[in-house]
């Protein structure tokens, strides 16, 4: 029988890793002979609820296993859970699904619901029992959400792959020591099958993460073997422990695609275009903020220190200017969209108004009141037959899409360099090398 566990929440503030957890598992799974009948899944849910850390990731594992083997794999996941999940920690409130059978229409449906809403646990509980699937939770038992969602999230369309490399448990709370050189020289020869690897412009590595947690490193990319090539090529000066490749809606936009036609809620992912409605403004911490006027109403767009670039293209915009904005409302400050991906549809033309020179000095004119023309404030001059001229100033802008740096990425975020990579699954299990031996 086909078997999705679905696995969330076991991060918190003090470490500890949901991916990190479903890599032990893989290992412990297929000690017993489970078939896995897709790459362990890595599903991120909406970015913006607030009592969740920036990541918002669940894990799902999909298997095919002997009948009888469904309550030996039900006690090694939650033996795992109570190794591992932190239980107890503020903010961790772990918790697993276990679904047979392949997810239902309700079960899809929650999921497309999680990437951009905040989704009560009462739905997620009234499904569970629905679907007769199990489940375990602890803490306040909102993991059951996330956990159910990703069973739900199946990948069908498009979807990157993640291989995820862990460090030995001694090691965690240290730099992480990866070669930068090596680094450069993998993104060089794999991009763009490979992506978000480095920074050149910040001389950034990004695929080391800086955090307690037990990640030691993540490469993303179109494929499982391109991650794995990739891997490879890196110079590391730390014992890897484990590595897994995860099949995951990482940089595929996910969050904005459900957010389409929803308008501006709060705690949720925003996909709105109107016309800019002020001129933009720069905050001294860098921030800048611009209002615009949409359909909805009239909000207010922010674009932090961190999107780098992306603010100067922002304080180009001029009134009337029409452009898409997709980002998120974390809910803290009334509306207002933070920005991760900003299109310009359409440049207003830009025209100023000038007085006329003096037809004797050339000094330049200045009104001499509604209706009376021109006066000279050098020569006396009054010149009521002059006209005012009118200046198209050239728009230095292009329309087309802008995004933030790339440290300002969520994990969500589709870079430039994906648009036309964009992939439907095959549905084949892995079958090549796609975890550590
Ligand atoms: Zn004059």
């Amino acid at each position: 029988m086909h078997l999705h566990i679905g696995l969330d929440d076991t991060d918190s503030t003090h470490g500890g890793c949901t991916t990190y957890i479903a890599a032990r598992l893989v290992e412990q799974l297929l000690d017993v002979d489970a078939h896995f009948i897709d790459y362990p899944n890595i599903i991120r849910l909406n970015p913006n609820i607030p009592y969740k850390t920036r990541g918002n990731a669940a894990v799902a594992l999909r298997l095919e296993i002997p009948s009888a083997m469904y309550d030996s794999v039900m006690h090694i996941v939650l033996s795992e859970i109570e190794k591992e999940g932190r239980i107890g920690d503020e903010n961790a409130d772990p918790a697993a699904v276990f679904l047979k059978g392949d997810p239902t229409r309700s079960v899809r449906e929650l999921a497309r619901r999680a990437l951009c809403e905040l989704v009560p646990l009462t739905d997620a509980i009234g499904i569970i029992m629905e679907s007769h699937a199990e489940s375990a939770s602890y803490g306040t038992s909102i993991g059951l959400v996330g956990a159910l969602a990703a069973i739900g999230h199946t990948l069908d369309e498009d979807h990157t792959f993640e291989l995820v490399a862990y460090r030995r448990r001694e090691n965690c709370g240290s730099r992480r020591v990866v070669e930068e050189q090596s680094v450069k020289r993998m993104n060089n020869l794999t991009q763009p099958f490979t992506f978000n690897n480095y920074d050149e412009k910040n001389r950034r590595v990004l695929i080391t993460p800086h955090g307690p947690d037990p990640v030691l490193l993540g490469i993303r990319g179109e494929t499982a073997e391109v991650v794995r090539e990739a891997f490879d090529m890196l110079k590391i000066h730390e014992p890897v422990e484990r590595w897994v490749v995860f099949r995951t809606n990482h940089a595929t936009d996910a969050h904005l695609e459900a957010a389409k036609g929803k308008g501006v809620k709060a705690n949720a992912p925003v996909v709105v275009d109107g016309l800019v409605d002020g001129r933009p403004e720069r905050t001294i911490g860098g921030h800048v903020f611009f209002p615009i006027h949409t359909g909805q109403g009239r909000f207010t767009c922010a674009a932090y220190e961190p999107t780098g670039r992306l603010r100067d293209i922002i304080m180009q915009l001029v009134p009337g200017d029409q452009v898409a904005v997709y980002g998120g409302t974390p809910g803290r400050y009334g509306l207002t969209v933070n920005l991760e991906k900003l299109e310009i549809l359409n440049l207003t033309s830009c025209v100023t108004n000038q007085n006329p020179p003096c037809p004797r000095c050339g000094k330049r004119l200045k009104s001499a009141g509604r209706g009376k023309g021109f006066k000279c404030s050098r020569c006396s001059l009054v010149a009521r037959d002059q006209k005012r001229t009118h200046i198209l100033e050239p728009r230095k802008l292009t329309p087309g899409v802008y995004l933030p740096e790339l440290k300002a990425y969520r994990h969500l975020t589709k870079p430039l360099s994906r648009h036309n990579l964009e992939r439907k699954w095959d549905g084949k299990p892995p079958l090549e090398k796609w975890h550590s031996p």
